[in-house]
């Protein structure tokens, strides 16, 4: 059978792959690999950079690109057949993964290559990263400890499944039946439209809420009904614990200690003076007493002001509701309430000022100035659905564009993926066009925007790896992305009309698009945003957010669907102060989570078990402004960290928060879409990917190590 996925010189030809082509061509990829690995770690020659490591990035990089269109497809046009060949891969490849990370003979090979001189930053990043991931896999340890640390490993990976599902189950349990709709006063049609929905597909007459957040977070924030919204808020904080309406029955406590027993046990068994300390192996962050320094600090700057933002819903609530105590089931009622009274403004009002097109025209138009590179739409590149557009990025780099027009290699490769666009355009591949195309620049890297929901498409938004770049002697492969988003399509004659949160969405994702396709590094195993530390990956994506909230950008990216006009300064001044609106409470909830997570794993101590509610209790003590009451059971339901890979790592969001705002200030400084910044920060951060320590190019840009004055400020929180 001819199998597109096993012969991809270029592009993936999205129309030919079928689902029976997915699972031959990750066997037979597998079994190459496998093979091919076998013969270098047991090859007769030392190995070398040129000898082992390349060879190993090539195999990588060929699996990865026949299941980059796999795992997309799966995601943008689901069916039952893909599903399947999708969902029949996982194990394998997983088994695939860890069976790379327990190889001895692998390790030895990268250990001895790393022993050699005349490696250059780069290689020598990679070879550290890949010797630490051998270490944290436990391949070095002594048989008997290694024993026991694969039997964590399968226990914890139970474990925190059945964690999962215990949330899920109880989530399922419980729902409510109403027949009089007097009982949704307050809620917004949506909602009510879902509850009606619910009852119906339950075969049932009036309306149903469930704990599903889609239909708990209305509740709480509109419902008229008090008990109502006490009734829901007593129903979901006691989710799978020992108390609630289904107390006892899916019980995560046990489990909950026996995961933090066992990720301590494990931390040990490498060295680690505990799981926090693991975590951070792998993260920017340098010690335990920096991320608990870090988060303390910003816990003690925005106590008072959440404090304050808490008072202000108490003293609304009392005058125009006559409500007596502000309980945690009310307060986001009547915040709701006071944010409506004092902004009167909503996403749907702002929907006409950012038509799709415009965005994304503005967005380039910013893209271009700030890092001096020009990207342009190419037609009938080969995609999975008519709604798709494909764009190249090119950028002026004269040092990198005279070395490539002088290596041959180099020049092939590129002209793979341009004839293959050039074919699906006119027919012919007969005019090869030159990769640095007059006066553009080198093509740097491809990406396709799926802009529209429809139905078999996940929901949300991503960006994904198509192609990474990978530069060898032979090799010349210029990287490409998915950009998803899920905006509302065109209606009738109506273009498609964004919310200010779709255009923040898109800013983002394009952050993390840049960061793939500009790198500079040769190997995909810390090129782009691999190899970059969970902690600093967002840094890329909510720093370009900044650019959707400056008067300068904003006329770029907006212009009334029926006018043309920017968008009015009232409502531009609205926006800003809106931005802000309970920004410290919001921080508070944000760092209660985060020291909780880092010190229930910190703090660990096998004589005295997990004190996870006793923990929780004076992390609240310190940041929560509301006092939550004794029945919320909150870590039963903390998938992120019990069940995700969120372990001791919840603080990243914070952290990587402070990255991106301080790198804005410095726009701020030296202006909003100042080239010379802009371009500093494309070289610096976008095109170095994991191939230096995050800190270390942090530092290289912004000229110091981050502060927290940035973040603070754009908060609201501090002058
Ligand atoms: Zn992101």
């Amino acid at each position: 059978m001819e199998n597109p996925l096993l012969d991809m010189p270029g592009l993936p030809p999205f129309g030919r792959i079928q689902a029976e082509h997915v699972e031959p061509a990750i066997d037979a990829l597998l079994a190459r690999n496998r093979a091919r690995i076998s013969d270098l770690t047991r090859g007769e020659e030392p190995p070398t950079w040129e000898r082992f490591i390349e060879p190993l990035e090539m195999l990588g990089d060929t699996l990865e690109r026949a299941w980059s269109p796999v795992g997309h497809l799966n995601a943008v046009m689901n069916s039952e057949a893909l599903r399947a060949a999708h969902n029949a891969c996982l194990p394998k490849l997983s088994a695939y993964g860890t069976e790379l990370g327990q190889n001895r003979e692998l390790f030895e090979g990268y250990r001895a290559v790393a022993a050699q001189e005349h490696l250059d930053a780069t290689q020598r990043q990679l070879l550290n990263h890949a010797l630490r991931d051998f270490h944290l896999s436990g391949v070095d340890l002594p048989p008997e400890k290694q024993a026991r640390f694969k039997e964590i490993d399968q226990a914890l990976a139970g474990l925190t499944a059945k964690f999962a599902e215990n949330l899920l189950d109880a989530t399922h349990a419980w729902s409510k039946h109403l027949t009089d709709e007097a009982a949704l006063a307050g809620l917004p049609v949506s909602a009510r439209a879902l509850a009606r929905q619910t009852a119906t597909q339950r075969g049932e007459e009036g309306w149903v809420l469930t704990l599903d957040f889609p239909s708990y977070q209305p509740v709480m924030t509109y419902a008229d009904d008090r008990e109502l919204r006490q009734e829901l808020y007593e129903a979901y904080v006691t989710r799978a614990s020992e108390l609630g309406p289904h107390g006892g029955q899916w019980d995560n406590g046990p489990l909950m200690e026996e995961i933090l027993a066992l990720r301590h046990e494990q931390a040990r068994l490498l060295g680690f003076a505990n799981y926090a300390e693991r975590s951070l192996a792998t993260k920017m962050a340098g010690t335990t007493d920096e991320v608990m320094g870090f988060l303390n600090d910003l816990a003690d700057r925005v106590a008072a002001k959440a404090r304050e933002e808490l008072a202000e819903v108490r003293d609304f609530a009392r005058s125009h509701n006559g409500a007596t105590e502000i309980e945690p089931w009310d307060l986001a009622y009547y915040s709701e309430k006071l944010r409506e009274q004092r902004y009167a403004i909503t996403q749907e009002e702002l929907r006409p000022h950012f038509p799709l097109d415009r965005v994304i025209e503005g967005l380039f138009a910013v893209l271009e100035r700030l890092f001096d590179i020009s990207i342009q739409e190419v037609q009938g590149v080969e995609t999975w659905h008519p709604d798709v557009r494909f764009f190249e990025i090119r950028a002026r780099n004269p040092q990198v564009s005279e070395a490539a027009a002088t290596d041959k290699g180099s020049h092939d490769a590129t002209v793979i993926h341009q004839a293959r666009a050039d074919e699906a355009t006119h027919g012919i591949a007969d005019s090869i066009p030159d990769k640095t195309a007059a006066g553009q620049g080198e093509l740097r890297g491809q990406f396709y925007l799926d802009p529209f929901a429809r139905p078999h498409k996940r929901g949300g938004a991503w960006m994904d790896v198509c192609v990474n770049r990978l530069h060898t002697a032979t090799v010349d492969q210029i990287p490409c992305a998915y950009l998803v988003c899920n905006f509302t399509p065109p209606v009738d004659d109506q273009p498609s009309l964004l919310t200010h949160t779709e255009v923040l969405t898109l800013f983002h994702e394009c952050g993390h698009g840049l960061h793939h396709l500009l790198t500079r590094v040769d190997y995909p195993a810390v090129g782009g945003i691999s190899g970059v530390p969970w902690d600093a990956v967002e840094l890329p994506s909510q720093f370009l957010e900044n650019w959707c909230w400056e008067r300068e950008s904003l006329d770029l990216i907006s212009g009334h669907v029926a006018t043309g006009a920017p968008i009015p300064e009232e409502l531009f001044q609205r926006l800003r102060a809106a931005k802000n609106f309970q920004s410290a409470m919001q921080m508070a909830r944000q760092l209660e989570f985060a020291l909780f997570d880092f010190r229930i794993h910190l703090e660990y101590d096998p004589a005295r078990g997990g004190r996870i509610y006793e923990i929780l209790e004076e992390v609240r003590d310190q940041v929560a402004p509301l006092k939550a009451p004794a029945f919320n059971r909150f870590a039963h339901g903390f998938s992120h960290i019990f069940a995700g890979g969120y372990a001791a790592g919840y603080y990243s969001y914070k952290w990587a928060e402070v990255l991106s705002a301080d790198a804005f200030s410095l726009f701020e400084e030296k202006g909003i879409l100042d080239t010379d910044t802009g371009r500093a920060f494309r070289q610096h951060i976008l095109e170095q990917g994991g191939s230096r320590d995050a800190m270390e190019l942090f530092v290289a840009f912004r000229g110091r190590k981050p502060t927290i004055d940035a973040l603070l400020r754009h908060s609201g929180i501090a002058a």
